[in-house]
């Protein structure tokens, strides 16, 4: 049997320090698992916990190693908004996942960015839709390359930034985040049975905000490395 259209290609992640790649499953997100930036939103994180969203895998943009590379400014919005985010890479899969086990799970962690058209978002908010044209834009999950487990630890701690022309707009620390790591796989796998090629993206830190065309963002996490994206 043929493909009667050409086969979709399957998005497929570089790995630090090695020729092979991670192909991609799924992509979930968590929003608001850091308390500042789930008040900069206007909630309460004590009286409303974290919660998931998913974005297309196709949605990534894989960013191979430190140098720039160019992030199209999406049509329909005119407030882009980044969310820098720890992403766990998952190795394996499961459902119902114990907490204690759930970062035997991990085979890599990325640099990566939520990025988001905000006020669309504020509108689907407004009007109890769904978030997916918010947060679903082609290209609008830039990752960096994988960083293995293998021989380190899980990442606890360390600082998640990201800055705009240079110019510091959001830094938070690991250990902040409402939900670790493992919360969050335990939880998911209660939802869904969870698979190796599934990606997380941990929330972000406060901070967030719009760039603009013709601007350069830097987002970085503590033994993680950097990317950088010039918004074209
Ligand atoms: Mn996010």
């Amino acid at each position: 049997m043929l493909s009667v259209i050409p086969n979709p290609p399957r998005t497929a992640l570089p790995i630090v320090g090695s020729e092979d790649f991670f192909p991609v499953r799924r992509v979930y997100c968590v929003g608001r698992n850091y308390a500042a930036h789930a008040r900069e939103m206007g909630k309460d994180p004590e009286r409303e916990p974290p919660f998931f969203f998913m974005k297309p895998a196709d949605a990534l943009q894989i960013v191979p190693g430190a140098d720039a590379v160019d992030h199209p400014y999406p049509p329909r919005t005119a407030n882009y908004h980044f969310e820098v985010e720890l992403v766990a890479a998952l190795g394996r899969g499961g459902q119902d996942i114990p907490t204690a086990d759930a970062l035997d799970h991990v085979y890599a962690y990325a640099v990566g960015l939520d990025m988001t058209r905000r006020d669309v978002q504020d509108e689907a908010k407004r009007l109890s839709r769904p978030w997916d044209l918010a947060k679903s834009a082609d290209a609008s999950a830039p990752i960096g390359p994988l960083h293995p487990v293998e021989g380190r630890r899980h990442p606890m701690r360390g600082a998640i930034t990201l800055s705009v022309d240079d110019n510091p707009r959001q830094a938070g620390d690991l250990s902040e985040m409402i939900w670790s790591v493992a919360d969050q796989i335990a939880l998911l796998s209660t939802y869904f049975e969870l698979h190796p090629g599934d990606l997380i993206f941990t929330g972000t830190p406060s901070g967030v905000g719009a760039v603009e065309r013709g601007q350069v963002m830097q987002a970085a996490i503590e033994g993680f490395g950097a990317i950088r994206l010039n918004v074209v």
